[in-house]
């Protein structure tokens, strides 16, 4: 394919015009301390910049891109519904690649998620969760049950819902008098010691012990804490807090929006921890990183706790919610999943990933390293997460200058590369990042 001629400099100059960015401090957007990349193209890890450039994207393009970028099943499953159909309601009509998408869905997540609930992104998927839950209980005999109990570091979205149940300060202090009431409990994994969750988990039971008749479920990210600078903790705490839910009657929403579809070493994070939870929040991977889309998905009890009269009614949904090419792109995610051995290979990749980490964390730069499945992160300086640090962004720009798209959290270099990523593509990534760490941060 050859790239339509782009002239960077204008494209540039007019996307400080017109566009405004996400989690971008806008004076230093529209003055820059070097140039954003303009990409043009994008193929498997590899994204092509408007002057023929080549980087790696060591971050799936923000945690979506798990099966790299124009991956063929899903690209040919694309191309072949868009001919078909590219957009239909759900509402009052059913097609067939949403009733495909949910059996495929029901059948790969853990046992007793019975029923799909289409959406647009992450942040829906959730905000679909936490309105089904405290709507259960309104109409089934607990309206007391109103709060939601979440862990401090939480990133669950950013519509004002999922804000709510959010715990990052500098993402969500400005909207608290928006915000409705969540309790906050310690997160398991923001201390390095090795039995910190213990003590979390010790916590996180005395409050919903105390609390558990006004709560209507607790919200978490199984295993990795992402937008809190990928903390991670043991699928032993989940196991706990499934038994506890169960013991309290209180619902559990997993969000595995992040580590969904291979992230972690298994298809789901939950499966880690041998549970199911009442709710669960699939996005990011869901297309394979191609298109916008999410799934909620429910057990029986919860789906039938909505029969009944029309007011019973779950009064929610997206324009687009169920979009069939998006579902076709799913369907082929699961193809791939089920026929190529993508979690195999992303296995290999997580071993070689390890190695690098340990080569990475003996640089004196660098505090202590991390990983879970194909998630590796590395803390700079002194340890402490600071979202607006420099030491991150100097490495983000000595790996740009390298050919690698590595956008940092704070001080926190993180890789999340594509499942499918080929051995010398994850050398070349990692050694990329060495030598940036080695640049930017004082020896
Ligand atoms: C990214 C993310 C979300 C939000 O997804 P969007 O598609 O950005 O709305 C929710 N939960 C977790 C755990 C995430 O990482």
């Amino acid at each position: 394919m050859t790239a339509p001629t782009i002239d960077p400099a204008a494209t540039r100059e007019r996307d400080r015009r017109f566009v405004w960015h996400p989690y971008q401090p806008t004076d230093r957007w529209l003055n820059p301390p070097f140039e954003p990349p303009v990409i043009a193209e994008a193929e498997g890890v590899w994204l092509t910049t408007a002057e023929g450039d080549r980087l790696i994207d060591g971050v799936g393009s923000w945690w979506v891109s798990n099966l790299g970028h124009g991956h063929p099943r899903v690209r040919a499953a694309m191309h072949e519904q868009l001919d078909r159909m590219c957009h239909v309601a759900m509402a009052g009509l059913v097609h067939e690649p949403a009733v495909r998408l949910a059996e495929r869905l029901v059948a790969a997540t853990p046992p007793g998620l019975d029923h799909v609930f289409y959406s647009d992104d992450g942040s829906t998927a959730v905000e679909v969760a936490i309105r089904a839950a405290f709507q259960y209980w309104q109409q089934n005999g607990a309206p007391e049950r109103t709060v939601f109990l979440s862990l401090a570091g939480a990133y669950h979205g950013d519509t004002i819902g999922t804000v709510s149940v959010g715990g990052i300060p500098l993402f969500h202090r400005v909207f608290g008098p928006l915000t409705f009431e969540t309790i906050q409990v310690p997160s398991p994994a923001v201390r390095p010691d090795d039995d910190w969750h213990v003590e979390a988990f010790d916590a996180l039971e005395t409050r919903l012990r105390a609390e558990a008749h006004r709560v209507a479920a607790v919200v978490i990210e199984p295993l990795v804490q992402g937008a809190a600078g990928m903390l991670m903790y043991p699928p032993s705490y989940l196991a706990r807090l499934r038994a506890l839910c169960d013991e309290l009657d209180v619902f559990l929403i997993a969000d595995e929006v992040f580590v969904g579809f291979g992230r972690t070493g298994t298809l789901f994070a939950c499966e880690q921890a041998g549970i199911t939870p009442d709710l669960m929040c699939l996005s990011k991977g869901l297309t394979g990183g191609a298109l916008p889309f999410a799934a909620t998905l429910a057990t029986g009890r919860i789906f039938d706790g909505f029969r009944g009269g029309g007011d019973r009614t779950f009064f929610y949904g997206h324009s687009y919610c169920g979009n069939p090419l998006a579902c076709a792109a799913a369907n082929a995610v699961l193809d791939a999943f089920e026929q190529d051995d993508v979690l195999a290979a992303s296995h290999a990749r997580a071993e070689e990933m390890a190695d690098a980490l340990a080569r990475i964390g003996e640089h004196p730069g660098v505090s202590r390293t991390r990983q879970t499945g194909l998630i590796g992160a590395v803390q700079l300086g002194d340890g402490s997460s600071d979202y607006a640090s420099e030491l991150g962004w100097r490495v983000y720009k000595a790996a740009l200058d390298r050919g690698a798209y590595l956008r940092p959290l704070g001080n926190v270099i993180y890789f999340v590369p594509a499942l499918t990523i080929e051995p010398d593509e994850l050398a070349q990534l990692m050694h990329i990042a060495e030598a940036a760490i080695t640049e930017a941060t004082p020896a």
